[in-house]
């Protein structure tokens, strides 16, 4: 793939620009997923930067107009100041900006590590895993000297927020990552000029429920069941036989791949249009179809079947929902987090 820009000589094609922040690099390898079609990519764009697939430079892009690269599909949150300024680098030089994958749209698993600050995520890593050798408890620091000089390393922040709460973004591609064909259907219509209204999600407005072959009669259940208990009936609705699938609330896109090989959704494409809290919209669709109208019977069927409610209803989308962290608490000088730290609260 050519990287003209790199070289310092342009193909008049438009430039194209794929970045990787804090994810696990999925999304990356799903753009592969698109197969030959790769090829068709080349020849219409001018692939600017992708640090995981061709060599290209940061200093190539600060160095290019801003607007200068037409698409940026950006996949991660944003953990680190690395991530922060490249963010804000890759925003001001590209016309089109999408928050490409769960990641980057809601902060996806790594956006679960807001239930901790960073001191407890450092002293998790560095200090207390069984495998880690630290006695002096050395954590990685921003600046460190050494004789040769300084070395730096990026901040590491407390909170991990989503590339739409860090810089403005034109447009979101779901998915954990996003399918092969909805990849191709979004840089066709970056060529093609026909692109949603900027600010939207590239693809369905349905939800996986309405994907899904399988028969729906009537959604009431007595209990919750894990996946582990049961092997599912291969026809009927999951919710339907009391495992928790997150079609009901799940913007459509995928084909309802899973709940197709037995598998409930577990909400990756994020919430449908309209839907603000991921969590809060699954969770009142699982409490209407318990068959009970003694609240004390449904907070335990709740109770017992829902036993990680942060895992269970804001597995893909913690940092992007009205909750986004657990509460910052005080903590007792040993490291210890108070009482309130436990509990979600809302992030200042
Ligand atoms: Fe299909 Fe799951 Fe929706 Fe039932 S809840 S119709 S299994 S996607």
């Amino acid at each position: 793939m050519s990287q003209t820009h790199a070289h310092g000589r342009s193909s008049g094609k438009p430039k194209l620009a794929l970045y990787w922040a804090a994810s696990c690099g999925g999304c990356e390898i799903a753009v592969l997923a698109i197969d030959e079609k790769i090829l068709t990519v080349a020849e219409h764009f001018d692939v600017v930067f992708w640090p995981c697939a061709v060599d290209g430079k940061v200093r190539d892009i600060e160095k290019m107009a801003d607007g200068e690269i037409r698409l940026c599909l950006f996949n991660g949150g944003i953990r680190t100041s690395e991530q922060e300024y490249m963010a804000r680098l890759l925003r001001r030089k590209s016309q089109v900006l999408v928050a490409f994958g769960s990641c980057a749209q809601e902060g996806c698993i790594p956006g679960l590590a807001n239930l901790s600050n960073r001191e407890e995520i450092f002293r998790t890593v560095y200090r207390d895993t069984l495998s880690t050798d630290n006695p002096q408890g050395i954590y990685p620091q921003p600046e460190t000297a050494v004789p040769e000089g300084k070395l730096h390393l990026p901040i590491f922040y407390d909170t991990l927020k989503t590339l739409g709460q860090t810089v403005e973004v034109d447009y979101y591609l779901p998915g954990c990552p996003p399918e092969a064909e909805n990849i191709w259907e979004a840089l066709v219509a970056v060529l093609e000029g026909r692109l949603p209204e900027r600010g939207s999600v590239i693809g369905k407005n349905t939800t996986v429920c309405d994907e899904c072959p399988r028969i729906r009669e009537e959604k009431k259940i007595k209990r919750f069941k894990r996946i582990w208990e049961v092997i599912p009936d291969q026809e009927h609705c999951l919710l339907e036989q009391g495992i928790i699938c997150c079609g009901i609330a799940t913007r459509a896109g995928c084909g309802a791949k899973c709940p197709q090989v037995n598998s409930p959704c577990i909400g990756c494409h994020g919430p449908n249009e309209g839907v603000e809290d991921f969590g809060g919209r699954l969770l009142s669709a699982l409490a209407s179809m318990i068959d009970s109208n003694d609240p004390n019977e449904i907070e335990r069927i709740i109770r017992e079947g829902i036993p990680d409610p942060v895992g269970t209803l804001y597995r893909f989308n913690l940092a992007s929902s009205l909750l986004r962290r657990s509460r910052r608490a005080a903590t007792d000088g040993n490291g210890q987090k108070g009482a309130a730290a436990s509990k979600l609260g809302a992030v200042s």
